[in-house]
């Protein structure tokens, strides 16, 4: 019967150890480097681009992660004794070049080499997010990564409304509010994020009192102006991802451009009466809003929801397929409404999609651009037309 220290003296004359500079240079020239300690000490801090397989996981999990038993592998543990026991399991499992780091992560930080210290969930999140965290395509990564992304709204209208409660109440952890208009009573129709009680507020300070109280995870921004040509860049500069809610030609397009020249995923919806339509633009993946609509349409030939009315529960069918498409583009997830015009009836309540290709003569997103920057639209112009299928798309 041998003691602990035999037993580990033994152990570490079975198998390599390295430096903690040796560690790093294998790190550097491609070895896999697999940290062994549990998970209360790996979410403190770990060897950046490092494994996680805790140590009575090691047999079990080694295989699905490093298949090659050729690749040189670097066991790390807090101190360089569990990972020497590690790398002789390794070993014994037919790994060839295995090694164990010596002094572990608390000689790899008193080097002050660099660490990464993993996001986690307060006890609060977890339990606001329970839901989230059962669904293996979002789970604590997923919620970490909507809880980090900034999203901007463009108005905080009809589609803004459902899309920034949804978003909020998702955990979507910053959310810009551009809109430069009041409440009014004849928005609270469908303008679900205001109430009777903020009426003649204006509709950013009524929108954060409404989605802070739902969400205090939420950081809301308030941008109470017009987008224009002279601050659209500097507006959505912050952010990952824009959903335009906005209700007039000339900001769609500015938004449109704004968003190809800066390289932004522009999710895009309208609504007319009964119909509504939505699409997702990801600059040089898919065609853009001028691509589908080249010209704008002139303002006399685009009534407004003012003019000509628009079914309450409309906006928020549309305004969810767009809250939808950002929740997964931040998660990387489905397939996007790139390419694809989605169109909503709901008087016949049926869906269609249309195939929408990038247009190579486009303005703003072709081979020969001519918008190089953005521009406002010369005529004061309305809202959007009746949300009809393009001819000659259909799929
Ligand atoms: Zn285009």
């Amino acid at each position: 019967m041998s003691t602990f220290k035999e037993l580990i003296r033994q152990v570490k004359s079975e198998i390599r150890e390295v430096s903690v500079d040796e560690a790093r240079k294998l790190s550097a020239g491609g070895a896999v480097v697999v940290d062994v300690r549990e998970a209360d000490e790996w979410s403190q801090g770990h060897v950046p681009g490092a494994v996680f397989i805790p140590r009575g996981f090691l047999e079990q999990r080694i295989e699905e992660k490093v298949p090659d038993k050729a690749q040189e592998v670097v066991v790390y543990c807090a101190g360089g004794t569990r990972s020497a026991f590690g790398a002789r399991t390794l070993r014994d499992l037919g790994y060839a070049n295995v090694t164990s780091m010596r002094g572990g992560f608390g000689q790899w930080k008193e080097a002050g080499f660099p660490i990464l210290v993993p996001k986690t969930l307060s006890a609060e999140q977890k339990s606001r997010y329970s839901r989230h965290l059962l669904v293996p395509e979002v789970g604590e990564a997923g919620q970490t990564r909507l809880l980090e992304a900034k999203v901007l709204l463009v108005g905080a209208g009809g589609l803004g409304s459902p899309a920034g409660l949804y978003l909020a109440a998702a955990g979507v952890g910053t959310l810009g509010l551009v809109d430069s208009d009041k409440v009014d009573l004849t928005n609270l129709q469908r303008q679900v994020l205001h109430t009777t009680a903020t009426v003649g507020r204006p509709k950013t300070e009524s929108a954060e009192i409404t989605l802070r109280a739902l969400n205090p995870d939420v950081r809301v921004v308030r941008h109470d102006l017009r987008l224009e040509a002279g601050n659209v860049m500097e507006v959505i500069a912050p952010y990952d991802v824009i959903l335009d809610g906005c209700d007039n030609f000339s900001t769609k397009y500015l938004v449109n451009d704004a968003a190809v020249l800066s390289g932004k995923t522009n999710v895009y919806g309208s609504i007319f009466r009964f119909d509504g339509q939505a699409s997702t633009f990801v600059p040089r993946q898919g065609p853009c809003y001028r691509c589908l609509y080249p010209e704008p349409t002139p303002s006399e030939m685009a009534p407004s929801c003012d003019e000509a009315g628009v079914l309450g529960v409309l906006p928020g069918v549309v305004g969810l397929i767009q809250a939808t498409e950002v929740i997964k583009a931040i998660l990387g997830k489905g397939d996007l409404l790139v390419g694809r015009l989605l169109t909503y009836d709901a008087l016949a309540m049926t869906f269609r999609q249309f195939k929408v290709r990038r247009d190579p003569k486009c303005a703003v997103c072709g081979e020969h651009p001519t918008i190089k920057t953005p521009t406002d639209l010369e005529w004061s112009c309305h809202f959007e037309p009746r949300a009809a299928a393009p001819a000659g798309v259909g799929v």
